[in-house]
């Protein structure tokens, strides 16, 4: 079980840093001699990989690993692939990783053809790779139709600020992005979230936009549709259920541009957030392994130094300065080893902190007990569970500095792999008893 919290002697501002008119550019990193692409399935069945070791590719070309899933990426660079090996990633989650060493500059131009002629189809087909990572095939699900997008502005979490940079450099792709939205998935209802900082910047551009407020964790989406939109979530409903979808704005920009240009984008937007807490936004090609960015911009880590995908307060250790950098990467935090927490083993001792700042009255003290003792359906039914939207402040105020987001985080991923292994299970019962009840049948008939 996770012991460790990565908030610890950092004291993060409760407000988030604002990007403003003087906000200086983006740092561009250099493109990488070697990138890693992770596709988002297992690597179970080498004979069978669609792509091999030494196989040209092309920048913008699309990589599919198996013909039994349309999941893909798309090659950030042209060269060779050099290696494909299984990536294990965030709480055991499994990929599969291409190596490509980069050379040549020679362009895929498949998605081009598609470049005046946008449509929903095309997008999933080409699209669901660009920085930001939107989930595009969300907009195309009969069974929740959405009504309303939601594109996101601002970061959820503290210190990071790619989506902000997005808004503050973007404005003209992202209106881009926003009539073609609307256009190839008929949903006229786009509204961009942002803080008070940019909303002028996004007028300008005659975007419809609603403001975000500055005090954390106003940000997190469903913060926004709460306190922004004024809509009641029920516990455990998702926001497509309720026919809502969130986009970053950064994605929105990337789908405009690749509409504008035929070419699909390759940087994406990273926070850099340093031991000093001193940030710096860089925009990478996606696959560059972190400890490029480090070094370009002279960060040096050490021995039991941490490294994070994410900001302080929700992102993730990821170990390894290799760690490529991906689609929906927006904040790489490094933490001195000196100011990794302290975690306690001891008790709540129900002080009533977590209580108190918790934005939507989950009654932590109660929920910790059961998280601790692994009872997650008892979490979930009777304290609560899926009313968290991930903040980190019980966390972060615990008198007993207990691991309580790292708790809760947990308890949602075993709940969602138990759903999964009882639907899969089902679905295996199901088809026994249909091929029982077919032999059966021809036995019959013989
Ligand atoms: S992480 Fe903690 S404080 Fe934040 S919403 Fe969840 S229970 Fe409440
Ligand atoms: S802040 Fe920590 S110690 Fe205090 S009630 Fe909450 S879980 Fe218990």
């Amino acid at each position: 079980m996770i012991k460790k919290s990565i908030i610890g002697l950092i004291r993060p501002k409760v407000e988030y840093e604002m990007v403003g008119p003087t906000t200086p550019g983006a740092q561009a990193i250099s493109a990488p001699m070697n990138v890693t692409l992770l596709v988002d399935i297992p690597l179970e069945n080498r004979n069978a990989l669609l792509i091999k070791a030494g196989e040209k590719v092309k920048e913008g070309q699309k990589l599919t690993v198996s013909k039994e899933s349309d999941v893909y990426v798309i090659s950030t660079v042209t060269g060779e692939i050099t290696a494909i090996n299984p990536f294990t990633g965030d709480r055991g989650k499994e990929y599969t990783a291409i190596d490509i060493k980069a050379g040549g500059d020679e362009i895929d131009d498949t998605f081009s053809a598609f470049k005046s002629k946008p449509a929903l189809d095309n997008a999933i087909n080409f699209l669901e790779c660009v920085p930001g990572k939107p989930d595009l095939k969300r907009l195309n699900d009969p069974d929740r139709p959405i009504k309303k997008i939601v594109v996101a502005g601002m970061d959820p979490d503290l210190l990071v600020a790619a989506k902000q940079y997005a808004v503050r450099y973007s404005c003209i792709p992202i209106k881009k992005g926003i009539e073609i939205l609307k256009k190839i998935t008929g949903i006229n209802d786009v509204v961009l979230a942002v803080p008070p900082s940019l909303e002028r910047d996004a007028h300008t551009e005659m975007i419809d936009t609603v403001a975000v407020s500055t005090k954390y964790p106003s940000a997190i989406p469903r913060m926004i549709v709460k306190d922004v939109l004024g809509q009641e979530i029920q516990a455990g409903v998702k926001l497509e259920d309720m026919g809502i979808c969130f986009i970053s704005a950064e994605s929105i920009a990337a789908m405009g541009d690749a509409y504008k240009d035929g070419k699909i984008p390759n940087r994406k937007l990273v926070t850099i957030i340093n031991k000093d807490l001193t940030k710096t936004v860089v925009s990478a090609v996606i696959g560059t392994p972190v400890g490029n960015i480090l070094a370009a911009l002279d960060i040096t880590t050490n021995d039991q130094d941490r490294i994070i995908a994410g900001g302080p307060m929700r992102g993730s250790a990821v170990y390894a300065g290799d760690y490529p950098i991906q689609p929906d990467t927006d904040a790489i935090m490094i933490q001195d080893k000196a100011d990794i927490p302290n975690v306690s083993d001891s008790a709540c001792i129900n002080c009533g902190e977590c209580i108190r700042t918790c934005p939507v009255n989950v009654p932590v003290n109660l929920l910790v007990r059961f998280l601790e003792a692994g009872e997650y359906e008892e979490a979930a039914d009777d304290y609560d569970l899926y009313s968290c939207v991930e903040c980190g402040l019980c966390s972060f105020v615990c008198t007993a500095e207990m691991p309580i987001f790292q708790f809760i985080r947990l308890a949602k991923h075993e709940l969602v792999r138990i759903q999964e292994e009882e639907a899969e299970a089902e679905a295996a019962a199901e088809a026994a008893e249909a091929a029982e009840a077919e032999q059966l049948e021809a036995e019959e008939n013989a």
